[in-house]
């Protein structure tokens, strides 16, 4: 598996030794979370937006409206950074200048270029499908040439990245231990709850039980 190298652009500075480089610790962070924020720059000005993902090896998918400037840059071609984040807590230490959060975060650097033909947009828009609930897509009515001719579907190669992990209690100045102040982790969980019925749902229909029983594996 991939390996990323460690550069100016990727290398985790600010406590280094919480900074992964190799695919087995950062993809597994990508595959769990249900959304990314897409950073890019316009004519000088910033703009972070989260939308959906989906992995497939060393590249990401992106998709949405023909319209969407997000998209119309992806497809220019132009730098992209994607952040990833899952919070796994709160870190409550003894003095607010040591409180932090656990996190299992990435930040990946790439290139986008966009998918022409219906055979790339549809396999992407599949792993897309099943990145939110697997089997989806076989569940569903396929989407019909004027909805893919609607759709832009982006190939993000990923070119760099890092993860960079925070677990574990607070770490707290030595003399601050003592202090008659509550200190640890409120953990953090995402949870699914029962499904609700569309009001217009057909009769006699229930969810099935990649709905009903809902999970999503966990990254390590
Ligand atoms: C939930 C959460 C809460 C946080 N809260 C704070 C906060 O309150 N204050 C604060 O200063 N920092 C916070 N951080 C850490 C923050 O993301 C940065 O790592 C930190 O601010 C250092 O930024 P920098 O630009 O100096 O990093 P540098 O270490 O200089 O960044 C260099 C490279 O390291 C990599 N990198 C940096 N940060 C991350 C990351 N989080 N995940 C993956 N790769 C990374 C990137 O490739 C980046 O280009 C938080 C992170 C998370 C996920």
């Amino acid at each position: 598996m991939t390996t990323f190298e460690k550069t100016s652009l990727n290398k985790v500075r600010r406590i280094p030794e919480r900074g992964h480089y190799d695919a087995g610790t950062i993809y597994p962070i990508i595959d769990e979370a249900l959304i990314c924020h897409v950073g890019f720059i316009e004519n000088g000005q910033p703009f972070v937006i989260p939308t959906i993902h989906a992995r497939r090896e060393d590249k990401l998918f992106l998709h949405g409206a023909k319209a969407s400037r997000l998209l119309k840059y992806i497809a220019s071609g132009e730098p992209l950074c994607i952040t990833i984040t899952l919070l796994d807590g709160l870190v409550l230490a003894r003095s607010t200048f040591e409180s932090s959060m656990n996190y299992r975060s990435v930040v990946i650097f790439g290139q986008g270029r966009i998918l022409e033909t219906y055979f790339e947009k549809e396999a992407a828009l599949t792993v897309l499908t099943e990145h939110l609930v697997k089997g989806r897509w076989n569940d569903t009515r396929p989407p019909t040439t004027k909805e893919l001719d609607a759709t832009t579907v982006v190939e993000v190669e990923i070119l760099s990245a890092s993860a960079k992990i925070r677990t574990g209690p607070p770490v707290d100045v030595d003399e601050d231990y003592e202090l008659p102040i509550w200190a640890g982790v409120l953990p953090i969980q995402q949870q699914y709850l029962a499904p609700i019925d569309d009001p217009k749902l057909a009769d006699g229909l229930t969810p099935p039980e990649n709905i009903a029983h809902y999970t999503r594996s966990r990254a390590k």
